[in-house]
């Protein structure tokens, strides 16, 4: 059974360009133009198996949609990502504290959100193990749920994408990143970045991770890897 997707959007175009991505991928989905008809929507048996939450809807913000979808216990356990044009530092800790799963900015890439989405229905599927909350690296300690990171203890305090970049390299330790997926996957296709802003944010993560910083190896002339171990030997 395919799962169905709630799209709480009032921009008709994108609500309707992701309509049409999630339906070509197999996922049913469903549509509300305000947050009224999405709480409307979202409480009709059977509740959808994820929630694509804008934050600017014309009756109320997405974040009192969210916190009224968390204290239902019809919807509760419903994850929500929270689509949102909004500085992304606000809206990560907020949308954190109001219950979202995940928070994907505006303008993103198809291909970005549906990893996500997958990712998100990965963790919230039944027979799944609870999700890895926190990620020991060596001398690097990462805290998923609180968007934290530590080096021997002390936070190192990080944007919203340094953090995004952090553990997008975790999550692929031992493999070599190019540029190019980087940028697909971090910043999304759609943002105007260049390789070289990889280049910066990379140089200003290794810099802020100070001891940590060399897991992250340069693979000259094609990108980035983050070791597979804590203690192998740097190779570039
Ligand atoms: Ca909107």
């Amino acid at each position: 059974m395919s799962a169905t997707i709630l799209i709480i959007e009032d921009e008709t175009d994108l609500a309707n360009t992701l309509a049409y991505n999630l339906r070509r991928e197999g996922y049913a989905t469903r549509l509300a133009a305000t947050g009224r008809a999405g709480l409307e929507q979202a409480r009709e048996p059977p509740p959808p198996d994820l929630v694509l939450l804008d934050l600017m809807l014309p009756d109320t913000s997405g974040f009192d949609v969210c916190r009224r979808l968390r204290a239902e216990e019809a919807t509760r356990r419903v994850p929500i990502i929270i689509l949102t044009a909004k500085g992304e530092e606000i809206d990560r800790v907020v949308g954190f504290e109001v219950g979202a799963d995940d928070y994907v900015t505006k303008p993103f890439s198809p291909r970005e959100l549906l990893l996500r989405i997958r990712a998100v229905l990965r963790r919230a599927g039944p027979d799944e193990a609870p999700p890895v909350e926190e990620t020991r690296f060596g001398r690097l300690r990462v805290d998923r749920a609180g968007h934290r990171a530590y080096v021997d203890d002390e936070e190192v305090v990080l944007t919203a994408l340094e953090f995004r970049l952090l553990t997008t390299f975790l999550d692929r330790r031992g493999r070599v990143q190019t540029r190019d997926a980087l940028l697909a996957d971090v910043w999304g296709y759609a943002a105007s970045v260049t390789t070289r802003t990889v280049d910066t944010h990379v140089k200003r993560l290794r810099e802020k991770l100070g001891d940590a910083g060399p897991y992250v190896e340069t693979v000259r002339g094609v990108g980035y890897r983050f070791r597979s171990h804590p203690d192998e030997a740097g190779e570039t």
